[in-house]
């Protein structure tokens, strides 16, 4: 039979904010010693008080109101209740009835639509760290330990609707949403981190039926490329259970990386389960329309909208623009070296516009494939550039005029890479600059055309690819130096006096 298969997300997000959600201990994901930051109220201690992070909520505001979503100004938080050695009050504090956002809409790169059902605010809980048999093979008494740097650190929710209709649509969600959450500096969303944390709700349905089938959730997928196949694996299984004629079971699965399929790991809990009540120790959460059109104020330019710009403003494919904003520090840097090739273009009085826009592809490919090659070696940052973009300009406008060959444009690059000077500076002291002058060239020429008998006689008697193997040694000739056009249009002069 054939199926519908009906997908939706719950993604948790840890927040960068300075302090934890209801306490001023640190909120520090990088934190190497265990159980350091933490304090009588995220340990739970009696009579503490929960407060709540300002900061935090104005996170989760921000996100919603980047995707559309409606603002409650009048919401609460409230208390699931359960037992885990991680969680030491015995309850999370979390959102229930009324979250801070509901609807909303994430626009996917093939325009499809993605809704969004709520976004809610809760805590963290501490981490787990179990002894494994394999580094103790011999140990009698595995031991569980818990940090708790992690409990109460501000962890927000978002939930879609329904609307994801396959694995590698669901993948795209997550890295819009990671995308748009690091555009609005609300979280480094780094799912390696467990900074972003998927969960995938699945059911099928026969196609043309109206009413959903019965939904497995998976859970413990460490990456976009494992939530996709974790997906079209469960919409596979499910549809072989019920051709089998057998119900699929609602139920929790994990993702087995190795073995490429899911397993089923407990059965699925009601929200009933949790007796969620009103958290009594702490106020609801009133925010005005002034508040909230203030934190509006504040939303940078989102990425879809700059991929667009870039496309229509510097006439550079769909792709080059989403390489190119994949990182807002790249998209940045790419409009400062076009402020600088600008005042360039206005300085030596360039208003052709084929020269103008060859210029900006120019410097496109070199961010996109040279610089990102350098970048990926050295596990660097766009933000931990030591190259300005003044100086980047400069080298692409060397590399257009014909001053450097392109393989000393990456020989000089690399120097700035390393060094933060300034390519004219490193094209005069390692002697880089392209020979265009003719004399120098056709010495050099005619040297190669004494030394290589063989190949003369070739091109002579009509080979002609013997000419490309002379260009070669004419470049090593001179070091890589000389422009290969000319030096070919000298050869071949040569050769036919
Ligand atoms: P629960 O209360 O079981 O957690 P929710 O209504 O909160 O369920 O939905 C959790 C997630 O599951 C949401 O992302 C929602 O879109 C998705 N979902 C709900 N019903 C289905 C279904 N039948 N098939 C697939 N996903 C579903
Ligand atoms: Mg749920």
């Amino acid at each position: 039979m054939k199926y519908k298969p009906v997908i939706g997300l719950e993604i948790h997000v840890e927040l960068n904010t300075k302090t934890k959600m209801f306490c001023d201990s640190a909120n520090n994901p990088n934190e190497t010693s265990p159980n350091t930051n933490v304090c009588p109220v995220c340990m739970a201690h009696p009579g503490t008080l929960p407060v709540i992070n300002i900061e935090a909520v104005h996170k989760v505001i921000k996100t919603g109101l980047a995707l559309g979503s409606k603002i409650n100004e009048y919401s609460w938080f409230e208390r699931k209740n359960y037992f885990y050695p991680d969680i030491p009050k015995g309850y999370q504090i979390s959102q229930f009835e009324k979250p801070f956002c509901e609807d909303g809409i994430l626009k996917l790169s093939s325009g499809k639509e993605i809704k969004i059902k709520r976004i809610h605010l809760e805590e963290d809980t501490g981490r787990l760290i179990h002894e494994s048999q394999i580094l103790n093979p011999k140990s009698k008494t595995l031991k569980s330990y818990v940090d708790f740097n992690r409990a109460g650190v501000p962890l927000m929710e978002l939930v879609t609707e329904p609307s994801i209709e396959t694995g590698i649509e669901a993948k795209e969600f997550g890295e819009e949403f990671q995308l748009l959450l690091r555009y609005l500096n609300v979280s480094e969303a780094d799912m390696e981190k467990g900074q972003l944390r998927i969960e995938a709700n699945i059911s099928i349905m026969p196609e043309g039926a109206d009413k959903f089938g019965t939904k497995v959730e998976i859970k413990n997928l460490n990456s976009f490329r494992a939530c996709e196949r974790a997906i079209d694996y469960e919409i596979k299984r499910q549809a072989e259970v019920l051709d089998a004629g057998e119900k699929v079971t609602q139920e929790t699965r994990g993702w087995d990386e190795n073995k490429s399929e899911t397993f089923s790991q407990r059965s699925k809990e009601e929200s009933h389960d949790y007796r969620y009540f009103p958290e009594p120790d702490l106020p609801p959460v009133r925010l005005d329309k002034a508040q909230i059109e203030f934190i509006k104020q504040e939303l940078p330019e989102l990425p879809a909208s700059r991929r667009e710009r870039f496309v229509g403003e510097y006439n550079i494919t769909q792709k080059d623009s989403q390489v190119l904003t994949v990182e807002k520090e790249l998209g940045d840097y790419f409009e400062k070296t076009i402020t600088e090739l600008e005042s360039w273009f206005i300085d030596e009085k360039i208003e052709d516009a084929s020269i103008k826009q060859k210029l900006i592809k120019l410097s496109s490919n070199y961010l996109i494939t040279e610089l990102q090659k350098l970048l990926s070696e050295s596990k660097g940052k766009v933000s931990g550039l030591l190259i300005n973009p003044e100086d980047f300009a400069e080298l692409i406008i060397l590399i257009h005029q014909g001053k450097i060959s392109s393989s000393a444009a990456q020989t000089i690059l690399a120097e700035m890479f390393n060094t933060g000077e300034d390519p004219h500076q490193i094209l005069l002291d390692k002697n880089l600059g392209q020979v265009s002058d003719i004399e120098e060239i056709k010495k050099s020429a005619q040297e190669v055309i004494a030394a290589n008998p063989k190949p003369v006689e070739d091109y002579k008697k009509g080979k002609v690819e013997s000419i490309k193997f002379l260009v070669g040694q004419l470049m090593k000739a001179t070091k890589g130096k000389a422009n290969p056009q000319v030096g070919e249009e000298i050869l071949k002069e040569l050769l036919t006096q």
